[in-house]
């Protein structure tokens, strides 16, 4: 797995291109613990599912189709009309980004098994051609050594550095859109 601070920083960064003004605080919270919580089939592993099972680590919590599931549950269940008056259309993508994200970068680590992106439908794992992250320890002492260092170091690099581009972006976007002036009568 990439390490669940870099899950975070991509849940929250996505949040820049799809907030709505102004931002419920629960946006955020839904975006980053969604971000985070595909890991959660880590109960399985400790109750000793076989890691290569449908629902081992990395296995259906990883997978596009959870990610769709989730996001949906979450929306209609976290935010109603009261606390989220906009089109529920971006909301929705932007939470099943959030958490499908974690699966992408999963499969960029050159560790472990690969990510099963076809369950329910397929059990079978898979890599991204392009593997530049480090398997991130289990542990937060883990990351005081110096491969849990030279771990995060690969995770700024390549995921925290684009996210701060991505947010950036989304600010400069932001701006201009809102300088735009209004038309119509
Ligand atoms: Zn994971």
């Amino acid at each position: 797995m990439a390490s669940v601070f870099t899950h975070l920083v991509v849940g929250l960064a996505l949040g820049t291109a799809f907030r709505r003004d102004p931002t419920p605080r629960r946006f955020w919270f839904a975006g980053a613990l969604g971000s985070a919580c595909p890991d959660l089939d880590a109960v399985g592993y400790w109750a000793g599912v076989p890691y290569g099972h449908l629902l081992g680590h990395r296995g259906l919590t990883h997978s596009p189709a959870f990610a769709a599931a989730l996001a949906a549950t979450i929306v209609a269940c976290a935010f109603p009309r009261r606390v989220w008056p906009h089109p529920r259309a971006p909301l929705w993508l932007y939470l099943f980004l959030a958490i499908a994200s974690h699966g992408v970068l999963d499969a960029t680590t050159n560790g472990g098994l690969g990510v099963a992106f076809l369950a329910p439908f397929s059990a079978e794992r898979w890599f991204l051609p392009w593997r530049p992250i480090w398997v991130s320890p289990i542990g937060v002492r883990a990351f005081f050594t110096p491969y849990g260092l030279d771990v995060l170091v690969t995770e700024i690099l390549w995921v925290w550095l684009p996210a701060l581009g991505f947010v950036a972006g989304a600010a400069v976007l932001r701006r201009r859109r809102g300088r735009r002036p209004a038309t119509g009568s």
